[in-house]
This record gives C-alpha cells, structure tokens and sequence, in this order.
C-alpha cells in the first residue's frame, strides 16, 4: 500500500480546510470501503481525513416532523433508530439487508452513498476501466456485465450503485447536506448520484474537497406503507440483483401516493418516476402495477447476459406493491 498522512480534524471547518489544501486527500468514514480499495491499489490517497470524530453523529428530529440524520451516523445505529424504525421503515430494511452486522457496525451514512462499484474491472488495477483511468475502456460491456446496469448506462460505463441506503433514501425524497470549501449546499439523492454519461470516474455530483455532513429525511407522507426488498444470489452478505424500495399510499382502492426507487440496475439508485405516473390515482390492483412496471422498464437496455434482471425487477414491483396494498 502506498504511504499516506493522516489527520483527525477537530472541527468540520477544518476537515474541509484540510480537503481543500490537499487534493489527494480523502475523508475516512468507516474505511469499509476505502481501506479495501487502497489495499487493492484502486484508492491512493496521500492523506486520510478521518471524519469519525466529528460532531456529525447525531440522529435529531426536525422542526417539519422530518428526521436529519449526521454522516457520520453508524449504519446499525441508523437502522435502530426508534424513530427510523417507526417512521422510515424501508430505511431500517435497506441498512439491514446490507453487508454484515461487523460492517455495518462501522460503515457510515456518508460513506455508504459514496461507496464505490463492485464492477469486477474496477476493482483490478491490472484491467482496463474507465471509471478507474478515464479512457481506458470498458471491458465489462463485452466480458463480465451479468451484474451490470440495465438502465442508463453508456458506451463508457456499464457499472451499478451498489448501496441499498441510497435507494431508500431515494424513495424518502432525502436530500445530502455538503459543506465544501465554497460554503454549504443540499442536493437531493435523487440528483446525487450521477448517470456515467461521457464521465464514468464521477459517480455523484459532490465537489473536490467537499464533505457530506447529514442526510434530511423529509416527513414520510401520511399513512404510507413501506417496503424494501433485495433479489440477490445469496440470501446474505450480497450486493442486489435488483432491489426495491416502495413508498405506498392507497384510499379507498386507489393509489393516492408512490415513490419507488429500484437498485442494482443503473449507475445511481434509480428513481422509477414512469411507474410512478402511472401508479397515481389508479386502481390498487397487480394489473395496474404490471402496468407501471412495463412503462419504467421500457427504457431498460440490457446487456448480453444480464436481461434477466429485467424481468427480476417486473416481478419484483408487482409483488412489493401487491404486498403493500
Ligand atoms: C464484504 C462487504 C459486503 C458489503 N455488502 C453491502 C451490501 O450488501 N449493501 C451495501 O449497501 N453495502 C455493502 N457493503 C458496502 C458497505 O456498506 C460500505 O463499505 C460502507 O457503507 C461504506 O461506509 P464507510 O463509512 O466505511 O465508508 P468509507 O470506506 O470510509 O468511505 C467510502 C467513500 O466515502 C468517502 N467518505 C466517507 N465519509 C465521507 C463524508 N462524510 N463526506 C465525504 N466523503 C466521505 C470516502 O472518502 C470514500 O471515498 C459491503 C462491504 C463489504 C466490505
Ligand atoms: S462498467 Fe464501468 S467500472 Fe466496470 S469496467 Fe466498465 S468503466 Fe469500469
């Protein structure tokens, strides 16, 4: 591993100072991810920011009914939130259904959105990629893609998000607090995440040196029921196939509010904004979630050997919806 400094800032100002003043610098979260990324040579940072101690750690109801969450909130402890559990439980399922209990015991909230893909290429510094050396190439369009997007990829990238968080977050509406070196600013996950487009290397849209410092629930809509279900090889310590997380509101039998967000199938947890239209003031019934299905997967572009996850993903929302309802 190659060397590198390390700084424990005692306040956020600081931390963003030191970003600022060292543009091989990378905050440290958990390390869950980074750790594993430097050791394999993927992540060569000169200097390690350790954002552990920062007072980001606390999980505090708004003023709105809303829940703000810190970055540096533990996953487990995110998950166990009383109120999390009461009122987000998509959120509870998403972190549960995520790695391990050890991991998730050190994983953060702000390095788990920026936690990079688990495309095979990436991860091998022998290999070609465009998202680790830009212009090098994509192997993975014509060799190992079973895993890969189905959505929204593009000639130079065909990796997914792997975060279950982020796709809940996604379907909650949340939006990611940044305090960079040009002041602060919110962006909602739903924009945070980046498509690959002509620049596969950024996979969100935070800027040189800025650090997350919370994520802002937003109310969850009145008597919503939730839901967060992950396809995946094992039963266990996987990354999604596909997954779902549904945000429902039915009266009288008919939808009155959806907001699903699926992961696995694109480069960002992907807000299924065409099932959603259809899905609004329908009947709650399958047929009509059948419907919504079709419409969001009728952009799905999929690969040589990974269609399958297209008809993974159809099944999955008729069945989270029927279940909802
Ligand atoms: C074996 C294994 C299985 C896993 N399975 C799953 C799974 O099924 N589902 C899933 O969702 N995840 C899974 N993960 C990934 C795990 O959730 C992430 O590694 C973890 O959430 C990352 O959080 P961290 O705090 O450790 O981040 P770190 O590793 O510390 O950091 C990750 C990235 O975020 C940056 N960063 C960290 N904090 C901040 C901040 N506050 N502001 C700006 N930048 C920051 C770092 O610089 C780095 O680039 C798995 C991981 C492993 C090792
Ligand atoms: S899919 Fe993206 S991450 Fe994987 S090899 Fe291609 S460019 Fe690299």
């Amino acid at each position: 591993m190659k060397p590198f400094g390390y700084l424990r800032p005692a306040s956020v100002t600081e931390a963003v100072r030191a970003g600022a003043s060292h543009p091989g610098a990378r905050f440290l979260g958990g390390g869950t991810n980074l750790v594993d990324l430097m050791k394999l040579g993927v992540e060569t940072p000169g200097l390690l920011i350790d954002v552990t101690r920062l007072p980001l750690d606390r999980t505090e109801p708004t003023a709105d009914g809303g829940l703000r969450v810190g970055a540096t909130v533990r996953n487990s402890d995110l998950a166990a939130h009383p109120l999390v559990r009461e009122r987000y439980p998509v959120l509870t399922q998403a972190l549960l259904a995520g790695a391990s209990g050890q991991l998730r015991n050190t994983a953060t909230t702000g390095g788990n959105l920026l936690q990079r893909t688990r495309c095979p290429y990436f991860q091998d510094v022998s290999k070609p990629c465009n998202k680790r050396v830009p212009g090098t190439g994509c192997p993975a369009r014509e060799g190992a893609h079973r895993d890969l997007a189905v959505l929204g990829h593009s000639e130079n990238c065909v990796a997914t998000h792997p975060s279950d968080l982020s796709a809940a977050l996604a379907a909650l509406d949340a939006t990611v607090e940044l305090h960079g070196p040009e002041g602060e600013r919110t962006v909602p996950v739903t924009a945070f995440h980046r498509l690959p487009e002509e620049n596969p290397d950024q996979d969100t849209v935070i800027r040189p040196g800025e650090l997350i410092t919370a994520v802002t629930l937003p109310p969850a809509p009145d008597g919503s029921a939730q839901l967060y279900r992950k396809v995946r090889d094992r039963a266990s310590y996987a990354f999604a196939l596909v997954s779902l997380a549904a945000v429902l509101t039915v009266r009288d039998g008919r939808v009155q509010h959806a907001a699903l967000a699926f992961g696995g199938l694109a480069h960002r947890p992907w807000r299924a904004t065409a099932a959603e239209a259809v899905l609004r003031d329908a009947p709650a019934t399958p047929e009509t979630y059948a419907r919504a299905a079709a419409a969001e997967l009728a952009a799905a572009r999929p690969l040589r050997d990974n269609a399958f996850k297209v008809d993974l993903a159809r099944r999955l929302t008729v069945d989270v919806l029927t279940e909802l309802t």
